[in-house]
């Protein structure tokens, strides 16, 4: 039989993930001989054997890789002459350009371990720290590349010999599993009182005990520490929600598993497998009955996740099948990861501490999604899915793109890749402002990243860009500016892969518009290259500016006064005075003042409190929508929505319901989208709509306004691996920013 010489670059995430190990067993089924080294790309793999057998090697390459692997491309190249290996070798890693190489996510325990956590034979059994090769932590704990366990919070803890031995071997699963450990050599837990003493006894058995009597246990997971309490209890809950000054806002449950979350929800196929998926995310899942559970959730979802740690299978083993596990934060600060942080900080919020003595390296809280035609449809993108990059098919300019305020993320880019960061959150605040400018550097470091261009949004006030002006600065690179929508809509493009001329469908709360002015709910026509406004609302004048956000009665008041209604005397004097009475074409404000109008939410006690109780509130069947009008005024479709006020405050006379109501509201929104769509389709020719903004969101919107704008045989993007809320801004702004240095290389002024 002929034999041949094969080498194959293999592109990716593919170390520390047991691939090593997975091309030894092929090839050893196969009878090749070669080599397999780890690379600044990748991986490097020279085999030499009957030529069926090398290609059945090719084949399992892209058929049976390990699952945690990230595979972006194969390069094979096939020659006749042989080098006459003997054997099979595992060769030492290329040196020098090791900072190349791409980080795993955290990974929830694989099912081996778990089998191996309740086996009372095994070593590990009911060790909390159990990992291999497949699962455990990753990103999280991190200090440095490449990853090695001295580079990651492992290190203080020196492998025991049992350990060792199966890191050194290629047929074990903990073949060079940096995290490797046992009860031995690895970290342990440690129990807190309330006053922050440790506590002799069994940690696992004192903390159930705890969270039996109903009391708040702090729990540090992966990206960062948790509250837990049990949830079949409202007082429990209530009580944490008091101490954790959240009023309203929902809580995540965790159930012990998908038969125990049945009993909260319903759950799809493709609801269930991304539950159980290795990301374990917390997905938003229709409660089983509508008004159930309204003290951890008060609108038509539950955000429910797995267990993904053996520290979570240990607690939810027993009698205790669910519990509220929310980050552990006051108020709207970051998650708290450090053990000092939690027993300082949470001293009056949490009745004991579950710890350990490994710590926490980056933060990461829980990634937060809807399942959306079968695949995620993210809320917040962070543990498990970073730092998995987006690949696009072109070659970037090493580009930072430091997001918007509220939703803060950055991106940072490096050859064809694109890395989002995690969920930061609001850098208004001084702590979260350190720890995006943190992960910043963090991740500047981790993918060996020299930047060249820095790009921010048009907003003058935003911490953003603030940093990013000071950035570019100190570091003399140039400094673009995006505006807020158009990155909202480059980011939706990017995420699908799609680089034509778009019509932009993107409605937030607000961003700074080209003009100077707020603007919310606009159409734009455009590329990564630039765009036109085609569409918007009539501006809504907002009496009290930001205030408005937290007072939405203000913004119905004002609707009332512009669509010549009687409103609130207090707040018509205030409107007729034009004092601190911005004016926006904000989307999200137009959800806040109508829910107001309908009694649904006048104080919100957060962000888009309003709209996610009307969208809860809608009555999924009704079809009908209000009167408005859509005339083009200086080239722009412009919604104006008094006449539809109108109608609204005559339903509410005649007795309608709030549901009927509500959803003939969104009903007039997707008409309106849809008409100035294909207006603007017909006009320019363009055949493709993205959807992007933070109000898309809204399940009831992009179910009808996508099903709606098909029917127009337009084609719709959604968002796929990034949010549609301002923490996906980053992405569109690197684009946005490529774009621009490419022009201004050309210009030949660099
Ligand atoms: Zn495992
Ligand atoms: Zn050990
Ligand atoms: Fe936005």
């Amino acid at each position: 039989m002929k034999k041949i010489h094969t080498d194959i670059k293999i592109y990716g995430i593919v170390q520390g993930v047991g691939f090593r190990p997975f091309v030894h067993r092929q090839v050893s089924v196969l009878g090749l001989s070669g080599f397999v080294r780890n690379t600044s790309y990748g991986a490097e793999i020279s085999v030499e054997g009957d030529e069926p057998a090398a290609e059945s090697f090719l084949k399992s390459l892209e058929t049976d890789a390990p699952k945690l692997s990230f595979i972006e491309a194969v390069k094979v190249e096939k020659s006749d002459s042989l080098r006459g290996y003997t054997g099979f070798e595992i060769r030492t890693s290329e040196r020098g350009r090791a900072r190349r190489t791409l980080i795993s996510p955290d990974v929830a325990i694989c099912p081996d371990c778990l089998a191996e956590l309740s086996d009372p034979r095994d070593r590990r059994y009911e060790y909390p720290f159990i990992n291999c090769t497949n699962c455990g932590p990753r990103f999280t704990i991190t200090r440095d590349i490449p990853y090695d366990r001295k580079n990651t919070t492992m290190a203080p803890f020196p492998m025991c010999e049992a350990c060792a031995s199966e890191y050194e071997n290629i047929e074990d699963r903990r073949y060079h599993a940096q995290p490797d450990c046992c009860p031995i050599c690895g970290p342990r837990l440690q129990f807190f009182g309330e006053d922050g003493t440790e506590l002799p006894g069994e940690a696992i058995s004192l903390t159930k005990e705890y969270i039996k009597q109903g009391k708040t246990v702090a729990v540090k997971g992966l990206g960062g520490i948790h509250l837990a309490c049990r949830c079949d209890s409202a007082e429990a809950v209530r009580r944490l929600r008091e101490r954790k000054r959240r009023d309203e806002k929902p809580f995540a449950i965790m159930c012990r598993d998908v038969f125990e979350a049945r009993r909260y929800a319903d759950i799809s196929a493709d609801e269930e497998r991304l539950l159980t998926s290795h990301q374990r995310p917390i997905v938003l899942l229709r409660k089983k009955e509508k008004g159930s559970l309204s003290y951890i959730s008060e609108n038509s979802y539950v955000g429910i996740m797995l267990p993904y740690t053996p520290v979570h299978y240990l607690l939810l083993s027993g009698e205790i099948k669910s519990l509220v596990m929310t980050s552990a934060n006051i108020s709207d600060l970051p998650i708290i990861y450090k053990d000092s942080d939690a027993l300082k900080l949470l001293s009056g919020v949490a009745d004991a501490f579950l710890l350990n003595n490994r710590e926490i390296h980056v933060r990461c809280d829980d990634s937060l999604m809807y399942v959306y035609g079968g695949r995620e449809y993210f809320l917040r993108r962070s543990r498990g899915y970073v730092p998995y990059p987006v690949c696009t098919e072109t070659e970037l300019l090493p580009i930072l793109a430091c997001g918007a305020e509220q939703k803060a993320s950055f991106a940072i880019t490096r050859d064809s890749h694109i890395f989002p960061s995690q969920h930061i959150g609001d850098l208004k605040n001084l702590e979260t402002l350190e720890n995006y400018e943190a992960n910043i550097l963090h991740f500047e470091n981790i993918f060996d990243i020299k930047l060249k261009f820095i790009v921010c949004d048009m907003h003058p006030d935003y911490m953003s860009t603030e940093y990013a002006t000071e950035r570019a600065r100190l570091m003399g690179v140039p400094l673009f500016r995006a505006q807020h929508h158009h990155a909202h809509m480059c980011s939706c493009m990017a995420d699908n892969g799609c680089a034509e001329k778009c019509i932009g469908i993107v409605w937030d709360g607000t961003g700074y518009g080209a003009d100077g002015k707020i603007w919310g709910a606009e159409m734009l026509v455009g590329d990564f290259s630039g765009f036109s406004r085609k569409g918007t609302i009539l501006p809504i004048r907002l009496p009290g500016g930001d205030r408005t956000t937290k007072e939405p009665f203000r913004v119905a008041a004002s609707l009332l006064d512009s669509a010549g209604l009687a409103c609130d005397e207090r707040i018509k004097a205030h409107l007729d005075s034009g004092i601190n009475c911005p004016e926006a074409t904000s989307m999200g404000r137009l959800f806040d003042g109508v829910s107001a109008l309908l009694g649904i939410v006048t104080h919100a006690s957060y962000e888009g409190q309003g709209a996610v109780l009307l969208e809860a509130a809608a009555q999924e069947d009704v079809l009908r929508e209000y009167p408005y009008s859509a005339e083009k005024q200086d080239g722009i479709y412009v919604f104006d929505w008094r006449e539809m006020i109108c109608a609204i405050e005559r339903d509410k006379e005649n007795g309608a319901s709030r549901g009927e109501i509500a959803a003939a509201f969104m009903n007039t929104l997707i008409s309106f989208a849809a008409f100035a769509a294909k207006r603007i389709s017909e006009e320019t020719g363009i055949k493709t709509v993205a959807l992007s903004g933070g109000s898309f969101q809204n399940m009831y919107v992009l179910k009808r306004l996508e099903k709606r704008l098909s029917e127009e045989e337009l084609c719709v993007l959604i968002h796929r691996r990034v949010s549609c809320n301002d923490e996906g801004i980053s992405l569109g702004q690197v684009m946005i920013a490529q774009a621009k240095a490419e022009a201004h290389s050309l210009e030949g002024r660099d």
